[in-house]
């Protein structure tokens, strides 16, 4: 559904993204800013990363740096996601972005995600993961009871 809240959502999640989006030289070995991410959780917050590339591959994605900050910051709720690239072309996850994504919360196939700037036009995670492989697993797992979590569900 698209509203004027969406819509300023967006316009702020995109300008967060784009932000963080330059690319810098850290060492011989380690560059970043290639790819910058946004993510809105539901408790409205929003949290950056950016890709960080290094000769040994231990870099990760702008999205899962994004996704290390709001862990760190105590959320793990995810509602919208923006990923830019270079040239200011919107990204979309990678198969191992969306597989942490899809881990975080049972609701996390109902994350937004940001397909074009121009008409703020979106995709549910889910459908990007089609026939995710723990799906229903949620409430098994929860049942185990060692999640010990916040949750006013
Ligand atoms: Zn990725």
């Amino acid at each position: 559904m698209k509203t004027q809240k969406n819509d300023a959502e967006w316009t702020l999640l995109i300008k967060a993204a784009k932000s963080r989006l330059h690319h810098r030289v850290i060492s011989p070995f380690v560059e970043a800013g290639n790819v910058a991410a946004a993510i809105m959780t539901d408790q409205g917050n929003i949290y950056t990363g950016v890709c960080i590339d290094t000769s040994c591959s231990l870099g990760m994605c702008a999205e899962r740096s994004a996704v290390a900050n709001m862990i760190t910051c105590g959320e793990s709720r995810i509602t919208r996601l923006v990923c830019i690239k270079g040239n200011d072309i919107v990204g979309s996850p990678c198969g191992s972005c969306r597989e942490l994504l899809m881990q975080l919360d049972r609701n996390s196939g109902d994350i937004e995600i940001l397909t074009d700037q121009n008409n703020l036009s979106s995709v549910k995670l889910k459908q990007l993961v089609p026939d995710w492989w723990a799906e229903g697993l949620f409430e098994t797992v929860e049942n185990w009871n060692w999640l010990d979590r916040d949750d006013d569900d």
